[in-house]
């Protein structure tokens, strides 16, 4: 049967693998050799889980959205991963790659971060864990995204403000990657989305699988059956789209949604859509849709949403697409922002403006009244209050 997951050389069809520099190769070695014994192991498996119960407070509601439903002529079901400790998805794999390393006998965890919410998410679980943690975030984005470095380094973070290319998310990536290649012994690199050299989408898409494990049993109780018949999610690098649909992969009767940011329109030059843009290259180690120009050169991404404002995407997505399991729909800003206000008004939820990317991928959809639909509320509004209210529609 053909799968989904991924294969032993850790490609999804053509898209994967692990491109690094050789002096990375021991590194990212032990951590394929490694991964899947301590993923399964019942020992992490009771740490993680009662961290996840008692620290992020899992599991997340999923809440029957009844207004929302009949919005849109379906039964719309939310996976609440706003509530959250620290506000959105991102928490799930901060947790288990932490407890990862430290079975590996790391002592310094380095990330990368673009809006800075995967920063604070591994700046928060070195502090639970006394981890020496440094982040490497774009200066552009440390000046655009102020609140968040005050919380790492209020959580005892180091933050590296790297001022190469456009100074961005690609940028600060590249220097996590220098800073790995340096202290490849004690160093462990936590990436924060499916992306990244294998097996770091597979090791991340199962930590946040977490999500589509609860989806199942709270599905079964609320509708005698465990499956939906849609799953909605947007997609930065996709791992909060990856844990949604980790368990249903290989489910045909469950149809897959994904949405990515669209910017101003697919055909602007402002556009974070690669799957609709991108062509096949390599970024992060990683073989797969890359938004390039003529030269190969990496195109800078542009999306209201900080979280979904990156080049590439990860792996499995990419092969989700390529071979139709999932359809992707772009979303353009003032879709986004349409569907955010929307959600705050029928429902009383603010949502993350990657979460309302989402949600407004409902209104491309033509459902029927007895479907069942599973959209994921990645994060909650909270960080992107300011953009919301620079961006109040007309009544
Ligand atoms: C980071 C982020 C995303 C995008 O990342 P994925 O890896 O694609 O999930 C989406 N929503 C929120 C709230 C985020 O913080």
């Amino acid at each position: 049967m053909k799968t989904f997951q991924v294969n032993e050389d850790g490609y999804y069809g053509e898209f994967g693998g692990a491109y690094i520099p050789e002096i990375l190769y021991q590194c990212v070695e032990d951590l394929k050799k490694t991964y899947l014994k301590v993923l399964e192991s019942d020992d992490f498996k009771k740490e993680f889980h009662q961290l996840l119960r008692d620290y992020v407070g899992r599991p997340s509601p999923l809440y029957h959205a009844q207004r929302l439903s009949e919005q849109y002529g379906c039964k719309i079901y939310l996976k609440r991963e706003d509530l959250n400790h620290t506000g959105a998805h991102k928490i799930n794999n901060t947790i288990g790659q932490i407890l990862l390393a430290r079975r590996m006998g790391k002592t310094r965890i380095i990330a990368e971060t673009g809006a800075g919410q995967h920063g604070v998410a591994t700046a928060t679980v070195c502090a639970l864990m006394n981890m020496e943690c440094i982040v490497y975030m774009g200066k552009t984005d440390v000046e655009r995204q102020h609140i968040n470095v005050e919380k790492m380094k209020m959580l005892g973070a180091t933050v590296h403000p790297v001022i190469s290319g456009n100074m961005t998310l690609k940028d600060a990536t590249n220097e996590a990657i220098r800073d790995w290649c340096c202290h490849p012994s004690d160093t462990y690199y936590i990436i924060g989305s499916t992306v990244g050299p294998h097996p770091y989408p597979d090791m991340v898409a199962r930590l946040q699988s977490v999500i589509s494990e609860e989806i199942k049993k709270q599905l079964l109780e609320k509708e005698g059956r465990d499956y939906p018949d849609y799953l909605m999610a947007c997609v930065g690098g996709g791992s909060n789209a990856a844990g949604s649909i980790f368990h249903y992969l290989d489910d045909e009767r469950v149809k897959i949604v994904l949405a990515e940011a669209g910017g101003l329109g697919i055909d602007t030059q402002m556009s974070a859509a690669t799957i609709q843009l991108g062509k096949l290259g390599i970024i992060h180690g990683s073989r797969t849709l890359v938004m390039q120009d003529e030269d190969g050169q990496i195109q800078e991404p542009y999306s209201i949403s900080a979280g979904l404002d990156y080049p590439g995407i990860g792996p499995i997505h990419a092969n989700l697409a390529s071979s139709k399991r999932a359809s992707v729909l772009a979303i353009n800003d003032s879709e986004a922002l349409k569907a955010a206000f929307e959600l705050t008004r029928l429902e009383g939820i603010i949502p993350a403006l990657e979460s309302a990317h989402a949600l407004g991928a409902l209104a491309k959809m033509q459902f029927k009244p007895t479907d069942i639909v599973v959209l994921t509320v990645s994060g909650r509004g909270d960080k992107d209050i300011e953009t919301y209210l620079n961006n109040i529609p007309n009544a």
